[in-house]
């Protein structure tokens, strides 16, 4: 392996904390990606962010293209969310009764948003989901729920399914711990392929509550679909009664206000939010019609609930998040600036014949090492040139760039990246695939 020229940043203090880490938490985290499994080195301990940038507990500094996994649309510590938060919390953190600031968010997202009527909030995207396919079976009165291989929705037991080996397959369980007879209610199909849902819809007859998939799939790399599979998704969950749930919990607020569902011009039957909602505290949420949400507890015969669910501190930063992201030419500025970068980025591999192609909507871009066009089912990724990932990802780190520590994690630009710092990544990312090549 050509480690390249740069030496490796110094790992000392984050070794530490691991180790220490390691005695606490098994694999020595509190959520699996994070331990750089699939990368080199040690995971780094980051101690501060501020706009687009971290710093680990070594004093390394990275322009973070990671956000925390997607909430940090606006950067880290970004003024307007610390300010409003620090009000709210000198009245106290939480009451586990209503307050002004779940209606205010909530004004915020129904008012500028044409797929939700009435929404509930949770504390986290795997609640929101968990509780929208609970609101799909109870409001159909049908048992299965169909997804896609390559869609990642938390971990909710009956999800946390993957694909067999047949066009169209009863999930098999892709963790321990999760009951077969709960994955048996899973169907799981490749994405973009027609003809296997119309076989699903064929074989399972009457009982499909949902299908459920990731607005824009970016859990498995960025696994763009044709608008008219999209479309023709709509259209056959219509003709059999089954609901379209559109999981946004990336897509939402991050494509557009709107999500993917306005990007795709569709209107799904459930949406599930989380991540930028949240402003960076845990917030999920999932939302549709009044009618379909009258079904929840206490009006309707779905429960569900939670302690925290709608706690005001949380409700601030998703306000103060929301009320930038709905200025008029924010998501403009944004992506075009993203579009920029990724556009430049491609282009300099292209002159080189590198195998490599930057897949982007909006705001989010995916390093594939891959010289195929489309990249539209989990099939069509090559693992073994996950390796190269590994390459690149300490490349960049050795020149203070930072990704999500997996090459099937997408990579999020923020408002706070500033020319200035998309320059400098992209001068780091040249040197690294050069470095890779
Ligand atoms: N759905 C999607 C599309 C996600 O990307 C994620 C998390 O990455 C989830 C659901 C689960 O959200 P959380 O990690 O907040 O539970």
């Amino acid at each position: 392996v050509n480690t390249g020229s740069k030496p490796d940043i110094s790992r000392v203090k984050s070794a530490e904390l691991y180790e220490k880490s390691k005695t606490y938490f098994p694999g020595g985290v509190n959520s699996p990606v994070r331990a750089f499994k699939s990368v080199y080195g040690t995971p780094l301990f980051i101690e501060k962010g501020d706009g687009c940038y971290i710093w680990d507990a070594d004093g390394n500094q990275f322009i973070d293209f990671c956000g925390s996994w997607g909430p940090l649309i606006l950067g880290h510590n970004n003024s307007k969310i610390r300010e409003k938060v620090t009000e709210v919390m000198q009245n106290g953190m939480s009451f586990g009764a209503p307050t002004a600031l779940e209606n205010e968010l909530a004004e915020l997202i129904i008012k500028n948003n044409r797929f939700v009527e009435k929404i509930r909030f949770t504390s986290s995207g795997t609640e929101a989901v968990m509780s929208a396919i609970r609101l799909a079976r109870g409001f159909t009165g049908r048992d299965k729920i169909l997804k896609f291989e390559g869609c990642y929705h938390g971990h909710t037991d009956s999800l946390l399914v993957k694909a067999g080996s047949g066009l169209v397959t009863f999930g098999e369980t892709s963790s321990a711990g999760v009951p077969k007879s709960f994955a048996e209610e899973t169907i799981v199909i490749p994405l973009n392929d027609t003809a296997a849902i119309e076989q699903a819809f064929a074989q399972f007859k009457d009982q499909i509550a949902a299908v459920i998939i990731e607005g824009i799939p970016a859990n498995n790399g960025l696994i763009i679909q044709d608008e008219d599979y999209i479309h023709f998704l709509r259209k056959i969950c219509t003709k059999n009664n089954s609901l379209l749930i559109f999981d946004e919990v990336i897509t939402g607020f991050r494509v557009g206000f709107e999500g993917a569902a306005a990007y795709y011009g569709v209107k799904p039957d459930i949406v599930t939010y989380g991540k930028i909602i949240g402003g960076g505290l845990p917030v999920g949420m999932y939302g549709a019609s009044a009618e379909i949400m009258s079904h929840i507890s206490p009006d309707g015969a779905v429960y569900q609930a939670g302690t925290l669910s709608g706690n005001p501190v949380a409700m601030a930063a998703g306000i103060a998040t929301l009320t930038e992201l709905n200025k008029s030419s924010f998501y403009k500025d944004l992506n075009n600036k993203t579009q920029d970068f990724v556009a430049s980025i491609q282009r300099f591999a292209t002159a080189r014949n590198y195998k490599f192609k930057v897949f982007t909507v909006g705001s989010i871009f995916w390093f594939a090492f891959t010289d195929k066009d489309k990249i539209q089912s989990a099939d069509d990724i090559d693992a073994s040139s996950m390796e190269k990932f590994k390459i690149m990802h300490r490349e960049l780190l050795n020149r203070g760039i930072y990704l999500g520590p997996s090459g099937y994690e997408v990579g999020f630009v923020s408002a706070a990246h500033t020319k200035i710092e998309l320059e400098k990544a992209k001068r780091a990312i040249f040197e690294a695939l050069d470095l890779v090549f």
